[in-house]
């Protein structure tokens, strides 16, 4: 008994020190980042919201489900060691009174039969995650496994020493029945049936067999506790700090606003030297950034949904958050050096480190073909478990790159240009804005200083909307249902600029607070309070963004507003469309903003309309290639994303592509000019946005002189 005691005294004192260290390494090395005093303030403000995501997603395991087989083998081994923290208990008393029983709970048989239940359910879920590895092994699926780029060493040597914690547990209660110290009378099924095996063994080998698998279960428990902290399995600890500190309602929506310091940094009194702008560094990371890099669970399931991965582009969110994280920890040591002397002692290693620059192509942490691949499509937030932030941080990438820098896609400068100069990406210029009113047959007001009275909506058309061919067809059918459903609207017009989106997804806050900022003054002075929006990347930006710098307006999508007229009666579409339609998702609608089922609504509303649903759509749609500014960037890596998409849309063997979004109108309907060329689709396949089947229903007679193309972008 004595000696038991020792060891596991011994063990218990060696695991908690070496733990303790590395956890208090880790807490210094957080603390090493930015300041984010927001996180900090939300979670003291909104207590209520924090219990109920810590009851989802941590204990519920809300995202985790959504993955149905590695999502109940999960929550089974997450449960599991919740309860068997019981047990563990139980083994340690164990080491110290051979009878020892949890106070109030240690004979009821109730709780060994939990026990054990939830036992042979970890043992179920690491047998699901064996086979699960084995069937995505990277090393024969290649770039098609959510494992490739994982350490998966690591995460056989965790299986095992879960499956070992398992069966020391059943192989020491089987040996307690045997010798009349198990405390449970009944109930602890699993570990009656090893009792059973073991029971011809006789009274003296199961004594020994008693006191050496307790030892097995404390040591393998502790040395369980060691191996966590230093790997990926740190999420054990991690998952529900970083979830409680994430932001709210998640990181998709809008960008955060540039901060130095914890505090949202203002261009006018910003200084280079001593301000952060952007992330040029791991250490401009805040330290819920950091915190963010060592929760990560390596689970790919961000990578295995990403756009740019799977059509053969160097950007992995994954990836890019584990390059972050080895960064970071390489770099650690002269992080948390004291002094210039102390820096002068480290090793060659850690000093290489922190020369490190950030991004380049050689010998930066991330390549920059890594940063330009993002479509900002928000896949990878809205999949990974344990709320990361990955937006955040390649944009945050992009900021410092194209501020500090410029360094970032040639291509792209001649937008920024336009949007400074011109207010629009094409540089097409303000006097052009209103020429679509021209084309129709009815008068839009165009507000020249207040919003006059009895004006419901303000519609902000947006650049594309104004401009872009394709999109002018969008923005007429819109006006002429709300026309037609009376609803009294107003523009802009000239005074009308772009939102910004495109400079700030490409790291330009400057062009972009430039821009935002003389949007929220027209608004104000017009007065505007309810605005729809036909651009979802206008949407977004008004609605999500504006409000970091003072703007707020009730922001709605023209597909909302459409769908509650068609329902309120006030549009009814009666003609007949008899056409097989798939809607494909737009990124910064559906899964950025949840707007999913408008759309939707108003084309089962129109007769004839045969809906067919890609396989990836809604929450797990697949971009279109042009958010997060690509549209302005030259896809030469990998296959096209729009080509992607569309050959998902052409497997359906639609007649018509909706969507709600004039980027995706450009992009799909460019995919489709392309397979069309090839032979691949069909001639009368086209690309439309749901507001033109509507009004093609509502308007029959109408829908051709909307969507006849400007008479001034045909010159
Ligand atoms: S936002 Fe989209 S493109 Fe960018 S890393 Fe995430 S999944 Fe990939
Ligand atoms: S970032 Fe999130 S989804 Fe991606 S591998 Fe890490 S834990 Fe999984």
């Amino acid at each position: 008994m004595a000696v038991r005691m020792t060891v596991g005294l011994v063990l218990l004192v060696a695991a908690f020190v070496i733990a303790g260290r590395r956890l208090w390494w880790l807490g210094r090395l957080a603390r090493a980042g930015q300041p984010a005093p927001d996180r900090i303030e939300a979670v003291r403000k909104h207590p209520g919201w924090d219990v109920t995501t810590e009851a989802t997603e941590v204990l519920g395991q809300r995202k985790l489900l959504k993955w149905t087989v590695p999502g109940v083998a999960h929550a089974l081994t997450f449960w599991g060691f919740t309860i068997l923290l019981l047990t563990i208990i139980e083994s340690y008393g164990a080491l110290f009174s051979r009878t020892f029983s949890l106070p109030w709970l240690g004979h009821w048989a109730f709780i060994g039969f939990v026990e054990d239940l939830f036992a042979v359910g970890v043992l179920a879920g690491i047998i699901t995650f064996t086979v699960i590895r084995l069937r995505a092994d990277p090393h024969r699926e290649g770039r098609g496994s959510r494992f490739f780029g994982s350490h998966t060493r690591a995460a056989w040597l965790v299986l095992g020493m879960i499956f070992l914690v398992i069966v020391t547990l059943l192989l020491y209660r089987g040996a307690q029945i045997n010798t009349g110290v198990f405390p449970y009378p009944h109930g602890a099924f699993a570990s009656q049936i090893v009792g059973h095996w073991l029971a011809p063994l006789g009274y003296g080998v199961n004594s020994v067999l008693e006191a050496t698998f307790i030892l097995c279960q404390v040591g393998v428990v502790l040395v369980f506790l060691v191996v966590v902290v230093y790997s990926k399995h740190l999420h054990i600890f991690l998952a529900p700090v970083n979830v409680l500190f994430s932001r709210r309602p998640n990181a998709l929506r809008g960008l955060e606003p540039m901060r130095s310091g914890g505090k949202v940094l203002d261009f006018e009194e910003a200084d280079p030297d001593t301000d952060v702008f952007g992330l040029g560094k791991i250490e401009d990371l805040s330290w819920k950034g950091l915190l963010d890099l060592a929760t990560c669970t390596e689970c790919g399931r961000c990578q295995s949904q990403c756009p740019a991965w799977a059509t053969g582009k160097p950007l992995s969110p994954k990836q890019v958050i584990l390059d972050l994280r080895d960064h970071a920890f390489a770099k650690a040591p002269w992080l948390l050096a004291a002094s210039d002397a102390e820096r002068d002692k480290l090793p060659d290693a850690a000093k290489a480190a922190a020369e490190r620059p950030l991004v380049g192509k050689d010998g930066g942490v991330i390549d920059p073909d890594v940063i330009w691949s993002c479509t900002n499509c928000g896949a990878c937030v809205e999949e990974c478990p344990v709320d990361i932030e990955h937006i955040d941080h390649i944009d945050g990438i992009r900021r410092y790159q194209v501020l500090i820098e410029s360094a970032f896609p040639i291509e792209a400068a001649g937008m920024l240009k336009n949007l400074e100069n011109k207010g629009d990406p094409w540089g097409m210029g303000e006097a052009r804005r209103a020429e679509w009113i021209g084309e129709l047959d009815f008068d839009v007001p165009v507000v020249g200083g207040k919003i006059p009275d009895g004006i419901e909506y303000l519609f902000w058309v947006g650049c594309a909307g104004a401009l872009e061919d394709r999109a002018r067809k969008t923005t007429k059918a819109i006006a002429t249902l709300l026309h037609t459903a009376g609803v009294k609207f107003a523009v802009l017009g000239p005074a009308e600029t772009c939102t910004g989106d495109p400079a700030r997804r490409i790291g330009n806050e400057f062009v972009f607070s430039m821009l935002a900022q003389q949007n929220i003054e027209t608004l104000n002075e017009a007065g505007a309070r309810t605005i729809v929006a036909s651009c979802p990347h206008c949407f977004n930006t008004i609605a999500n963004e504006y409000p970091q710098l003072g703007g707020n307006y009730e922001v709605i999508h023209h597909t909302q507003l459409l769908a509650r007229l068609v329902e309120q009666g006030r549009l009814t579409p009666a003609g007949r469309i008899e056409e097989k339609v798939t809607y494909h998702d737009p990124c910064f609608l559906g899964r950025h903003n949840k707007v999913f089922s408008p759309p939707r609504r108003i084309m089962e509303n129109v007769p004839g309309i045969e809906a067919a649903e890609m396989h990836r759509c809604k929450n797990r749609g697949f971009c279109c290639g042009a958010g997060g500014a690509r549209m302005w960037m030259e896809e030469r890596i990998g296959k096209r994303i729009n080509t992607e998409r569309i050959e998902e849309a052409l497997a359906l063997s639609p007649d018509t592509i909706s969507t709600a979004c004039p980027y995706c109108l450009v992009m799909l309907g460019d995919a489709i000019s392309a397979k069309k060329g090839s032979g691949e689709a069909k001639d009368t396949l086209e690309v439309v946005d749901v507001a033109q089947l509507l009004v093609r229903s509502v308007r029959p007679e109408d829908a051709h002189a909307a969507e006849q193309p400007a008479t001034a972008n045909e010159e």
